[in-house]
This record gives structure tokens, sequence and C-alpha cells, in this order.
């Protein structure tokens, strides 16, 4: 408990610049930096909120780990024992949004695949991964029992599954709901403007001093790739498949896979997009990068999502008009526009 202690900085950053005033808290958690705006004059108020969220976003990270001990872990050793397991309400949500998300996506974003992501070597804090991938056969065996969320079954007696190689990784969505249950502790005290960004993966409410929320967009290659502003209830997320990867003398395997396959995909190397709630957005970047450079669109919108911008392994952006009427590429960006229909 003691290594997630909050690292609370309270900041009333009435700039000399004449910025607007903003509360700020951030906190490290999944893995990221999580940092936390709230546009106004600092309250005591305020500095409860932020106290609360911190603790909220501790106890996600703990409860919600797909390989450190905890209640994920619990829930999986009893599917792995076929065995039944009473949990809490928040994992029951995400399983039943996970459920959803993978049937929509066509089994692309699959949270089911904890066994095949521990294969690779990706249930860890530490990248790049030395060595060669997997045997051939291990993936094979593995996919053969096609784990599926789909598999999970939730009643009286808890959380079971008739499929025991089900071992739940929420890597893909947890961050997304866990901002959705931040904007939801802030709303709670009277807060309806802020931005929660978690390394990158953005949720705002409301606006900046009557202004757009403005976000950045990495570019894989380095600097930003554009802007996109915001407003409203919104989340916008972006999967990368180029800075966490396994790599051996002759390859790279980035740490998005293929659940159909069992293999990392490449393709898109970044999707972004917007959703109006944090744990679509992430499950959906998620399944843009595994659809790849023809199904992406498609994809997306088959899981309600129509603001997508995507960049491939050689650099170049494409994008949907629905993201297009919010991003703004850095000068000297190219963009080229898709209907999210398809083509
Ligand atoms: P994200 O960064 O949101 O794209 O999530 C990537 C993380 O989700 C990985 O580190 C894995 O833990 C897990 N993951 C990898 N591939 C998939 C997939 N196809 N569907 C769902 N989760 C995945
Ligand atoms: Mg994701």
């Amino acid at each position: 408990m003691k290594r997630w202690l909050p690292v609370v900085l309270c900041l009333f950053a009435l700039g000399a610049c004449g910025r607007a005033p903003s509360q700020n808290v951030e906190f490290f958690v999944f893995g990221t930096l999580v940092s936390v705006q709230v546009p106004g004059e600092a309250s005591e108020e305020t500095d409860k909120v932020f106290a609360e969220l911190s603790f909220a976003f501790q106890e996600m990270h703990r409860q919600w780990h797909a390989w450190e001990p905890g209640e994920l872990g619990r829930v999986n050793a009893a599917l792995e024992a076929g065995q039944a397991i009473q949990t809490t309400p928040h994992i029951e949500t995400l399983i039943r949004r996970s459920q959803e998300l993978e049937r929509l996506s066509g089994g692309r974003f699959n949270p089911a695949i904890g066994a095949l992501v521990a294969l690779w070597g990706f249930h860890t804090s530490n990248y790049p991964v030395i060595g060669p991938p997997p045997r051939a056969a291990q993936i094979d065996r593995l996919l053969a029992s096609r784990p599926s969320a789909l598999d999970v079954h939730l009643g009286p007696e808890g959380v079971s599954s008739s499929n025991t190689s089900v071992q739940l990784d929420f890597g893909g969505i947890a961050k997304g709901y866990a901002t959705d249950l931040g904007m939801d502790i802030l709303r709670r005290h009277g807060i309806d403007n802020a931005v929660i960004n978690a390394g990158g993966d953005t949720r705002i409410m409301g606006n900046n001093h009557g202004k757009p929320w403005r976000i950045a967009v990495s570019d894989p290659a380095g600097g930003v790739a554009g802007v996109v502003e915001l407003g409203g209830d919104q989340a916008i997320f972006t999967s990368g498949n180029y800075a966490r990867f396994r790599e051996d003398a002759s390859e790279r395997y980035p740490h998005i896979l293929d659940p159909r396959s069992g293999w990392p995909v490449s393709g898109i190397i970044a999707a972004t997009v917007i959703a109006a709630d944090g744990a679509t957005a992430d499950a959906t970047a998620t399944a843009v990068v595994v659809a790849g450079s023809e199904d992406w669109a498609a994809v997306a919108r088959g899981m309600g999502v129509t603001a997508v911008l995507v960049i491939n392994q050689e650099g170049a952006i494409e994008a949907t008009p629905e993201m297009m009427a919010h991003f703004t590429p850095a000068p000297g960006r190219a963009v080229k526009v898709r209907e999210s229909k398809g083509d």
C-alpha cells in the first residue's frame, strides 16, 4: 500500500503571465502519471476532492492490476480453478462493459487474453522486453481454448466462467473506466469543469475558463502530431504500439496482440479516438490498432465511435471527418481524410 501513497501536488497556479487560476493534483497509477486540472480558485473543497480522487485511483490501480496480487488476481485464480467468486461492483462493471465492447469489436478487443499477454512477457513495467517470441505451439495452445470475456458469467454466486482459460487483463480499458469514475467523484463534489490526463489519455468535462480544452496528440516520431479541441463530457484516448514492445536481434513485437492470431499487430502504430466515455474510448483505441490499416474506420464505427485518427508505420496520418472537426495538425503535417463508413 505504501508504494502507492499519493504524490499530491496542490498547486495554485495564478500565473504571473496572467493565466486564469486552476487547481492541479498528480499521482502515479496505472504505470503513468495522472494529472487532474480543475479551473478556478483554490478552496478547502478542492483539497478534499483531490485527496478522495487520489485515494480512489490508488485503489483502482491495486484492485484491477493484471499481474500484481490484488482483487483481479483473486478473480483470475478462481476462474482458472473453475470456481465462482464474489468481487467488487467495479470489477463486475468492467466485465460487463468489456463483454459489450469485445462483441462490438468482433473480438479485436478481448480482455480475456491475460494468459497470452503474460506468455509474450507483457505483464511487466520494464520495457523493452528482451528475447525471442514465444514458440508458435505455445501460442496456438492458448488460442485453441478461445478465451473470451463472453465466457464469463455474472450471477448471484458471483463471477464464474465455463472456460478456465479466461484470464482477465483490463490493460486496454481500465484507465478509461478509471477516468470515468474520477469524473463522477468530481461531479459529486459540484465540479463541472475538469480534465484528467492519464499519460496522454484524456477525459474532459465542461470547459477551461469558457474555452474548449486543448489536447495534444503525440507523434510516434517525436513531438506533437496536432491538437484536438474538445468541450463537454468526452474522452480522447490513444493506443500506441511503438513504445511498449518485445525485441530480439531481428525484430520488434509490439504489446497489442491480435486475439485471433495470438501475435502482435503492426500496421497502425498509434490510434486516437474520441468517445463520450473513457472506457469506450480506451477499448476502441486498442481495437482500432488491432483492426489495421484497412478496417480501422469500420471497426471503430461498429463500437459506436466515429472520430478516429490513425498513424501508420510510415508516419502517415489518416483521420475521419468527425475527428477533423476537432483536430488541427501540427504545421507541415498532412492528413488523409477517410469517411468513417469505410471508403
Ligand atoms: P492500450 O494501451 O489501451 O491499447 O492497452 C494495451 C494493453 O491491453 C496491453 O498492455 C495488454 O495488457 C492488453 N491488451 C493487449 N492486446 C489486447 C487486445 N487485443 N484486447 C484487449 N486488451 C489487450
Ligand atoms: Mg485501450
